[in-house]
């Protein structure tokens, strides 16, 4: 199902003519150049964007260096109180933050208002957030403490697929901590976040939040830049490399959030048509560029007609159009290098597979792909093998479950997977045989800031959430009091 309505964003401003800026040192500063921001639902330019200079760049970085101490040295309770005001910020414009995501990013407005919710609700939760002191011996020859301290300034780079809730997920545990940051949105993607930025300079205190904005190059400079002690970045795993390389000479502290290659498993118990509702929605949200979508479907060879039926029913139904029509439920990918990727692997899925939903990009303007279902594909096929950042996923049969296993496995992805059945014993076994940082069963994609997320084999290093999480911002202090 399509939808051909492009309604208006509802914003308090024009995009157009606003001039959106960078946030440096409390201050909304222009870019040295301005890069163009395209909506993906019609390929129209919107906006434009401020991009840093590499002075700027320095400026951004010596102001969160100046803002460290005070903030640092500030009671957690103060801290935790600055990141409430930002989330009352959130929940004051979040319709219009909304409205901006959708606009820059594509997604569905349903979507994007989650971002904004799940925004507010991890900011929420990490204010309150405190990492106690352990005491790892207490006798009378020592008492031996292991405490935390803020690593200092982390460079942040956020991605185009979740990026205003990125920007916060990473923002609201740095902060807590005592850190302060430097934040590069992507150049597609900037809007959401610069408007934020300008929503809060002044509630966060200056310097200790800065943006600059992307012209295309930023990336490498701000993870090379010797005043940043950590970098956190959400991007691929190619990208990721360059990232660890860019660190290596003064030994930033890293957390890589990377590409994945999601298995679901489904077992042979599996009720068909609530499985298939489940990976419907966990394979296509977002037009399929999220890191833990589903993107291989494991089904037993009994079990595959059927299962394919339903899930090519469920697609079928799917409304595809712009994101501010509030009737979508698939948007277009986010940019044009997307795009061009999305119909290369329907080129490839026509040529090593059997397609049997969806198949083509949408004849209208716009970076539209119609959900696609492809069978009978062969494992080493590109679209299986390698991440596929669109709305089209491959159903794979077996015969056999450890031989299902060993294939989820045979993959250098280690993001997430999940696991379908009813026999809640077995399918928690099968969970522990698959490598991923998170295996769901009968679920996907739950992200919440209690629970640590991050990926195993080349989807990442480290982990973002829960305590894990928080103390990837950190340092290991040991204070060590020997009794005289
Ligand atoms: P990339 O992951 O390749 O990342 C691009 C970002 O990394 C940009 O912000 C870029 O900054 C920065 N960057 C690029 N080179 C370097 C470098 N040498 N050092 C530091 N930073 C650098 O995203 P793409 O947009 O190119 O998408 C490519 C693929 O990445 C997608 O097809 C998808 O598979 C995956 N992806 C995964 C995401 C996830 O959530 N894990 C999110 C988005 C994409 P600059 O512009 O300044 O160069």
């Amino acid at each position: 199902m399509t939808s051909l309505l492009t309604p208006t964003p509802r914003l308090g401003f024009d995009p157009a003519t606003k001039r959106f800026g960078q946030l440096i040192e409390g201050r909304l500063v222009d870019g040295a150049t301005r890069v163009a921001v395209v909506d993906p639902g019609t390929a129209e330019q919107i906006a434009e964007a401020p991009a840093a200079s590499s002075e700027q760049l320095d400026l951004a970085v010596a102001a969160a260096r100046r803002a460290l101490p005070a903030w640092s040295a500030l009671d957690v309770g103060e801290r935790g109180r600055v990141l409430h005001a930002v989330a009352d910020v959130l929940a004051a414009h979040h319709e219009e933050l909304a409205q901006l995501t959708t606009l820059e990013q594509g997604k569905p407005i349903t979507q994007a208002r989650d971002d904004v919710s799940w925004s507010i609700d991890f900011t929420r939760y990490f204010a309150d957030y405190r990492l106690e002191t352990e005491v790892l011996r207490d006798d009378d020859a020592n008492r031996v403490e292991l405490r935390r301290r803020p690593v200092g300034v982390v460079g942040a780079i956020t991605p185009w697929n979740f990026p205003l809730f990125q920007a916060l997920y990473k923002l609201a545990p740095a902060l807590v901590v005592g850190n302060t940051m430097v934040l590069k949105p992507s150049p597609t993607t900037p809007l959401a976040t610069l408007y934020f930025g300008e929503l809060i300079r002044d509630v966060i205190p200056a310097g200790v939040f800065n943006i600059v904005g992307d012209g295309g190059d930023l990336g490498r400079r701000l993870t090379a830049h010797p005043g940043v002690d950590k970098v956190s970045f959400t991007g691929s795993t190619v990208t990721g490399r360059h990232v660890m390389a860019a660190c290596a000479p003064t030994l930033k502290r890293l957390t890589l959030e990377l590409g994945g290659n999601d298995a679901a498993v489904v077992l042979a118990d599996a009720d068909v048509e609530k499985t298939a509702e489940g990976l419907c929605t966990w394979a296509y949200s977002n037009a399929g560029q999220v890191c833990v979508s589903i993107k291989r479907i494991y089904v037993p060879s009994s079990m595959h007609e059927a299962m394919v039926e339903a899930l090519s029913r469920r697609i079928a139904a799917l409304t595809v159009g712009h994101g501010l029509d509030e009737q979508t439920q698939v948007g277009p990918v986010q940019n044009k290098v997307q795009y061009d990727k999305a119909r290369e692997h329907l080129t490839v899925a026509r040529r090593d597979g059997r397609i049997v939903a969806g198949g083509d990009a949408l004849d209208r303007p716009g970076y539209y792909i119609a959900p696609t279902l492809v069978c009978d594909i062969d494992e080493s096929s590109p679209l299986v093998a390698e991440e596929t950042f669109a709305p089209i996923r491959s159903v794979l049969r077996y015969d056999d479950l450890d031989d299902a296993i060993a294939r989820a496995n045979a993959t250098p992805y280690g993001l997430g997977a999940s696991v379908w059945g009813t026999d809640i014993e077995n399918a928690m076994d099968v969970a522990g045989r698959l490598e991923a940082g998170t295996t769901w069963i009968n679920h996907h994609f739950q992200l919440t800031p209690d629970v640590p997320f991050g990926g195993i084999k080349q989807s990442g290093l480290g982990a973002e959430f829960g305590r894990t999480g928080v103390e990837e911002f950190t340092d290991v202090h040991v204070v060590n009091l020997k009794h005289t």
